[in-house]
């Protein structure tokens, strides 16, 4: 009986980022990706969502290294957290690590890791894993996919990747590779990306944008044009550069990750523009605006980007106006459809023009869709499928379209974060849980946790009602109050009568406690919240927060 090998989620299967997950094999774990994730609306003040790191920290001397098989922020953006606790290697191809070492490096974590690059197609032994990195195209260089040679077979994670025959750097998802690994002995498990599972046919090759921007480009002659995409999307950073030159402007960088990314990439060698090609922003002016383009951040309408900025007037170095043609190339991730909303709004009131998605083909996603998945199903014919990454509704269209291409649907599960799998010589079960709920950061502080949450959620529908009062425990007399502080509960001058009574009805409350002997401040707050909180609900249908406050005296 071969040595069974065992796979955990921590993240990235029901929702879309924090992409996360863990291999066991001969009591060992390799990490593959560590990402985080933007949070919703209700999720008050929370700068970003990570994975739950409980049960790594617990087995923290078990840890072997991280794979990482692409560069976005949902895939490696977790792991300068997570090198706070734990040291281990990390590999990837020189775009990946490249993109995931600025945010370790500000985090002065450097020291904690050791990047390893790894090439196309290369093979190399992790501690006792054996894993093979697989050229695909996504929209970031130098993405992989990741086959584990494990004593259970070939176990491929799929990475982010999309089938595109003409890639603009021509480095195609590598499906002989593919194809040759389910014809020697066969994909024992396939874990493969669902994002896009639900759109039918297949994603528009990315060298398509490059034509839609020349002519845009070209219909816009005579205007400035700043444009907008992600900052690590450099082969649509590419095009956009390339139409810019060709139409006889120069291209300046704006905001802070274009510009650390474009020197990567051109030190990569995965970007090229010439140095005449290229003007620093604060030179934008000596430039007719016909003659120059902008690069920017802000494609997702994040409220402190380069774009968003430009959208409110408040950006140093341009002010948006009626010369100015604003091509947004992105999709609006789920969640920043407002945000993204605003910065067009605050752009069209500075008088631009602003061509996005809606109206021009201007953006291709970097994730397979139906067709392409049914492609690369056919192709690896896994004896076992496992979608993940996408919500669960995108999970179970890839599902599908697994069973549509033959794969047994005993051999499918659906998963969610937290599951425990264990694949042995009977097949792949389920076999426990981990930790695996959300770890929400707030500025530097690590976790704030689902209480904080809780409080900001009610804080920001209902409001809060403070209620003080002063007590002589002895003598079991209320000596001062109930005074009543309100914010976001009633507008208080309107209220004055409907606080009026709400003291009654505490100062009644208190006094029936003492009088019944109960003495303790806590058993006292009990009641004045208890009290507090029945008036307000009865007499406005809310639920604001209610804070007790008693003093003894
Ligand atoms: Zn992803
Ligand atoms: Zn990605």
């Amino acid at each position: 009986m071969a040595d069974p090998v065992r796979i955990a989620f921590l993240g990235g299967l029901g929702e879309i980022g924090r992409n996360c997950m863990v291999i066991e094999q001969e009591d060992r774990l390799l990490l593959i990706d560590c990402g985080l994730m933007f949070p919703d609306a209700d999720m008050h003040g929370i700068d970003l969502v990570l994975p739950d790191f409980t049960w790594l920290r617990e087995n923290a001397r078990r840890v072997e290294a991280c794979v990482a098989t692409h560069g976005h922020e949902d895939h490696v953006g977790g792991l300068h957290f997570l090198l706070r606790e734990l040291e281990f290697p990390i590999y990837g191809s020189a775009v990946t690590l490249g993109l995931a070492r600025s945010r370790i490096e500000e985090a002065g974590l450097l020291g904690r890791t050791r990047l390893v690059t790894v090439k196309d197609g290369e093979r190399l032994r992790i501690g006792p894993f054996d894993v093979e990195f697989i050229p695909v195209t996504h929209s970031v260089p130098h993405a992989m996919a990741v086959a584990l040679h494990t004593p259970q077979g070939v176990i491929l994670h799929s990475g982010d990747f999309k089938i595109d025959l003409t890639p603009v750097d021509g480095r195609r998802t590598d499906l002989a590779r593919l194809g040759a690994l389910a014809s020697d002995g066969g994909v024992r498990l396939l874990l493969a990306d669902s994002t896009n599972a639900e759109e039918r046919g297949h994603s528009p090759t990315e060298s398509s944008i490059g034509a839609v921007l020349r002519q845009l480009f070209a219909d816009h002659a005579g205007r400035r044009i700043i444009t907008a995409s992600f900052a690590s999307h450099i082969h649509r950073i590419q095009q956009i550069a390339d139409a810019a030159v060709a139409s006889g402007r120069k291209v300046a960088t704006l905001g802070l990750s274009v510009k650390k990314n474009v020197r990567m990439a051109r030190e990569l060698g995965v970007f090229s523009i010439a140095d005449s090609s290229l003007i620093d922003i604060e030179q934008i002016d000596d430039h007719p605006p016909g003659e120059v383009c902008v690069i920017s951040t802000g494609s997702q309408g994040e409220p402190m980007s380069a774009l968003a900025l430009l959208a409110r007037g408040d950006n140093r170095w341009l002010k948006v106006g009626e010369h100015d043609t604003v091509i947004l190339s992105s999709h609006a991730i789920p969640g920043n459809e407002m945000n993204v909303s605003r910065v067009i709004d605050g752009l069209l009131k500075a008088g631009a023009e602003v061509v996005h998605s809606g109206v021009a083909d201007v953006h291709a996603s970097g994730h397979a869709q139906a067709d392409e998945l049914k492609t690369y199903l056919s192709i690896v014919q896994p004896e076992w499928f496992v979608p993940i990454h996408g919500e669960f509704r995108h999970m179970v269209a890839n599902a599908k379209l697994g069973q549509l291409m033959g794969v047994d649907r005993r051999k499918i599960l659906l998963c969610e974060d937290g599951d425990v799998l264990e694949l042995n010589d009977e097949g792949l079960t389920p076999t426990g849980r981990v930790p695996a709920g959300y770890l929400y950061v707030d500025g530097i502080v690590g976790d704030v946790g689902q209480g904080v949450l809780r409080d900001r959620r009610v804080l920001a529908e209902e409001g809060v009602v403070v209620v003080v009062v002063s007590v002589d425990v002895e003598a079991g007399k209320v000596l001062t109050g109930p005074e009543i502080i309100t914010r976001g509960w009633v507008y208080a001058p309107e209220a004055e009568d409907l606080l009026d009574e709400a003291c009654e009805a505490v100062s009644a409350a208190v006094e029936k406690a003492l009088r019944e002997g109960v003495r303790d401040p806590e058993g006292l707050e009990r009641d004045v919240r208890r009290a507090a909180g029945k008036f307000v609900n009865e007499r406005t249908k809310r639920r604001p927060m209610i804070v007790p406050v008693v003093m003894e005296a």
